[in-house]
């Protein structure tokens, strides 16, 4: 038996950062939104006759991505059996990576929720579903959101979802990314000192409204200020949207990747073009439901 799963990235379209907890994560306010850049994930399951232990192997297509124990989705399928006291079965689980890697989408996250989605269904577990949410949220701040998709707010450490409207695809993403991003804990080193921070309120209020071009004005991250001078490509990708026509731009997450939201296809047909040529990997794409 087996089920294969398109698992899209995400992108963020506010995001600050907060106050440190004691666990050493910081809390946030954040508004995150997938998009129909996807990996595929398959999951295929079978008993193993007399076994009384499990087999998981996962190949991954990415040599940027480990395959075995050390790829994040081992850890969502051994963490998935375990709890529920599963054994003698052996899953194979395929990855097809699309989503850039340590980009600030999500893409190991989504592979995780892909592997609790699939094996929830194969191991006909739907009603346990708030308690694998909760597994979710011990893989990954942003696992529990992959496993929701759509649109949210999430506060604490990510894991405390409130659903929003999600962008229609009237509108048009562009998703870019070159090199390589500042790591996740320094961008979070530089995140403690005293400064302003900013509410995702008005954000949320022109969501619930669909008024996307007053939206994009609140586009915000708190990592930008860290990651754009010591990441010349993040402002550049930012540049070249703007000026191709992008109602906003911003980076996603601690970066490096970049999106841009267009109100004409076109533009961002021109504006990927450019980014292809500058030596970017880039994507048109849609916010998904
Ligand atoms: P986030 O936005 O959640 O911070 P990210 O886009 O910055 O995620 P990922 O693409 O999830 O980062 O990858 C982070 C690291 O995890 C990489 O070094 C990668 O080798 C490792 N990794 C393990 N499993 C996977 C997987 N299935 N997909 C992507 N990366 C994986």
């Amino acid at each position: 038996m087996y089920i294969k799963l398109f698992c899209p990235a995400k992108v963020n379209l506010f995001l600050e950062v907060l106050d440190k907890r004691e666990d050493m994560y910081h809390n946030l306010d954040t508004v995150m939104q997938s998009v129909n850049l996807c990996d595929t994930v398959c999951v295929d399951v079978c008993q193993n006759d007399g076994a009384a232990c499990n087999k998981i192997t996962v190949r991954c297509d990415s040599d940027k991505v480990p395959d075995g124990k050390e790829n994040i989705a081992y850890r969502a399928a051994e963490l998935f059996l375990s709890s529920f006291d599963i054994r003698g079965y052996n899953i194979d689980i395929t990855i097809e990576k699309k989503i850039p890697v340590q980009a600030g989408l999500a893409g190991g996250s989504a592979d995780c929720a892909g592997v609790l989605t699939a094996l929830e269904r194969l191991f006909e577990l739907k009603k346990e579903h708030e308690r694998i949410l909760t597994l979710a949220a011990t893989l990954g701040a942003d696992v529990p959101f992959c496993m929701k998709g759509g649109c949210a707010h999430a506060g604490g450490k990510g894991e405390k979802l409130s659903s929003l409207p999600s962008i229609t695809p009237d509108y048009t993403f562009l998703v870019a990314k070159a090199g390589m991003g500042v790591s996740t804990g320094e961008a979070y080193s530089y995140m403690d000192g005293p400064r302003n921070k900013k509410s995702s309120e008005a954000l949320v209020s022109h969501l619930r409204t669909g008024n996307i071009s007053a939206m994009c004005f609140e586009l915000y991250n708190a990592f930008e200020r860290v990651v754009c001078p010591r990441r010349p490509m993040v402002e550049l990708a930012k540049e070249v949207m703007n000026s191709s026509g992008a109602l906003g731009s911003l980076m996603s997450g601690s970066g490096p990747s970049v999106f841009g939201i267009f109100a004409v296809t076109d533009d961002a047909e021109a504006a990927h073009e450019q980014l292809i040529k500058l030596g970017y990997d880039a994507h048109v794409c849609f916010a998904l439901m």
